[in-house]
């Protein structure tokens, strides 16, 4: 009667049929939260790493587009100067035609001559020196002088 009694009290209470399995469940489950909240907190450091990254990569992308701005306004500067060294060097160009022009007609229609030497000569020739005394004829006028046409540069 005494164990009866006892084995009905034990029966009754619900909890205490369970209490093996829940004391294991329990067992089980600590540690298992343990390592979840280490994950967890692993996770969170991870986050914030990738947080900081994020915000390093905004502030070099910031510099970035920053330094872009100042390249695009020195190319547009760049850009200007070539237009106007362009315009520049056409216009040189053509200057050096017409100076061209002038220099070809001298060497074909201008004989200089020393006062000693006996050929006339064109302004680039080794033969005469600007220093040096000289004239400057037509070829007509230089050859009815008796001037002849030097061999180095006619
Ligand atoms: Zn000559």
């Amino acid at each position: 009667m005494f164990d009866g009694t006892a084995e009905s009290s034990k029966n009754n209470n619900p909890f205490a049929k369970y209490s093996g399995y829940m004391l294991l469940i329990i067992i089980i489950c600590v540690p298992w939260i343990i390592t979840l909240q280490s994950e967890n907190s692993d996770l969170k450091d991870e986050l914030e790493v990738a947080n900081e990254t994020i915000a390093e990569m905004d502030e070099e992308i910031f510099n970035l587009q920053e330094q872009n701005s100042a390249w695009e306004v020195n190319v547009d500067e760049l850009r200007k100067e070539l237009e106007e060294s362009e315009d520049l060097n056409t216009r040189m160009l053509s200057e050096n035609y017409d100076l061209w022009e002038q220099c070809n007609f001298f060497d074909q229609y201008a004989g200089i001559v020393t006062v000693s030497g006996e050929k006339y000569h064109t302004y680039n020739c080794y033969h005469w020196q600007t220093g040096s005394d000289f004239w400057i004829y037509n070829i007509d006028a230089a050859e009815a002088n008796g001037y002849e046409p030097c061999l180095d540069c006619h």
